[in-house]
């Protein structure tokens, strides 16, 4: 159960705590925060605080502008000090809330409410969704006036160990930090490309992870920053060497058990496990756009660098989008490739959610899982198997969304409206600039 008000007041004067930021996602995928000072510490718990929606980009119109902040008590800390000014200035706490109108009714726009939403349908179903996450991102250095840069801080590869791996000691400060803020840290270490890392945290309830994600975000910019880097989740920094992804182990569970395992199934696996990967195959061209949202996702899903551009699944390679690990019992997951570090996770976790449910409602049949590297097919192998593609770009990736009407509807018309126009918005404007590439390529020749 949640704390209670009156232990988080309690906590909040223990701490010394001097300001309390109250966080939310818009549909874009940024965390917001309106920040009071103790004088407001009581309104703010008792969910009273209000914000002007019309600023924030694609919630409201301007005049129903008048939104409230409702704290999700569970999320309730006080951030570590990232820095000694920073201690010097007070102490900040933080909760994550969810958006609600005027007359008290959850806000339709609110990332966080359309992840609730799919949690209480699979609720319905007897089930709950626990997510774990495997997020990467860059380490660059900045520029000597603070800007950021893609020259990455090292040269090491995968499990390189220090001193090559001079994002050991940051690496490790951004894990303490963490385990302060109540994370489970589960590994952490340098991935395939220089510069690149990744830190996994335990799985847990799809909402709460989805919370974690947005804060781990917050969390590695913030220590890079110390450190004088550059911080990036973008998915595709550099051509040539890999892009970061994140990837999401999904897993339900049915009265404390995990509803995949059965060891008398198909690779022991349940029915429910074959229904839900089924369903996120199914949905998976319509669910691109929200797990791979910038013009950018789509130079990280390419053939040869570890992230998927096939709609297959396997027990043994990673070519696939949907990969078994070989654990079963209470750790049996499906582990979905494709998404990457700069979606929504709250729109991430709610259309997999929404695609896998689909599945199990419809009571789906996956095709047989792929146990060869896919990028080695030919063409007509894969015709044979039926292994379709996902979107090549994020046009594509838009109008397969809007053509998927189990996403569309998870989405609600709000969010999918505000997503659709923002997203064709982006694509306008990346395709009516002309880029490097093109002088490189065309200038001289033609
Ligand atoms: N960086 C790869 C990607 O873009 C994933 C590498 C891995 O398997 O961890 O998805
Ligand atoms: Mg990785
Ligand atoms: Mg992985």
């Amino acid at each position: 159960a949640p704390p209670s008000r009156e232990s988080v007041l309690a906590e909040l004067q223990q701490g010394e705590v001097k300001f309390l930021r109250l966080q939310f996602t818009d549909i874009l995928g940024t965390t917001k925060n309106v920040e009071v000072p103790k004088s407001q510490f009581f309104k703010a718990l008792n969910g009273d605080v209000t914000f002007d929606g019309s600023a924030v980009e694609g919630f409201t119109r301007v005049e129903e502008s008048d939104m409230l902040l409702r704290p999700d008590l569970s999320t309730f800390l006080i951030y570590p000090q990232f820095s000694r000014e920073e201690g010097e200035r007070g102490r900040v706490a933080r909760l994550i809330c969810d958006v609600a109108l005027p007359d008290g009714t959850p806000f339709t726009g609110d990332p966080r409410h359309v992840l609730r939403t799919q949690v209480e349908r699979a609720r319905a179903l007897g089930f709950e969704m626990f997510v774990g996450t495997e997020p990467e991102f860059f380490l660059f250095e900045r520029t000597p006036s603070g800007l950021g840069s893609t020259v990455t801080h090292d040269k090491a590869g995968y499990f390189d160990l220090a001193p090559i791996d001079k994002g050991e000691r940051i690496r490790r400060e951004i894990a303490n930090k963490l385990v302060e803020m109540g994370f489970e840290i589960e590994a952490a270490h340098h991935e395939v490309a220089p510069g690149q890392h990744e830190i996994d945290f335990r799985y847990a309830p799809a909402l709460e992870t989805a919370d974690r994600i947005a804060t781990f975000k917050f969390v590695v910019k913030r220590v890079a920053l110390e450190y004088g880097l550059l911080a990036s989740f973008l998915p595709k920094p550099m051509p040539g060497v890999n892009g970061s992804g994140m990837h999401c182990h999904l897993s339900l569970f049915r009265g404390g058990e995990n509803a995949f395992a059965d060891p008398s199934g198909d690779h022991g696996l349940s029915r429910t496990a074959e229904q839900f990967i089924a369903g996120v195959l199914d949905h998976a061209q319509g669910i691109t756009a929200i797990t791979n949202p910038l013009v950018n996702s789509y130079k990280r899903l390419v053939p040869g660098f570890e992230a998927p551009v096939n709609i297959a699944w396997s027990t043994s390679n990673r070519s696939a989008l949907i990969r078994i690990p070989a654990k079963r019992g209470n750790s049996t997951r499906a582990e979905v490739r494709m998404p990457d570090p700069s979606c929504n996770p709250y729109l991430a976790l709610a259309v997999m959610l929404a695609a896998g449910l689909d599945g199990i409602e419809q009571q789906m049949e996956p095709p047989p899982a792929i146990q060869r590297n896919i990028f080695r097919m030919t063409v007509r192998e894969k015709r044979h198997h039926r292994v379709k593609e996902l979107p090549t770009d994020l046009r594509e990736a838009v109008e397969e969304l809007q053509k998927d009407t189990v996403i569309a509807q998870a989405l609600g018309d709000h969010v999918l409206d505000h997503f659709v126009e923002a997203k064709m918005a982006e694509w306008r404007e990346y395709s009516s600039t002309v880029h490097a590439w093109e002088l490189e390529r065309y200038l001289d020749l033609i």
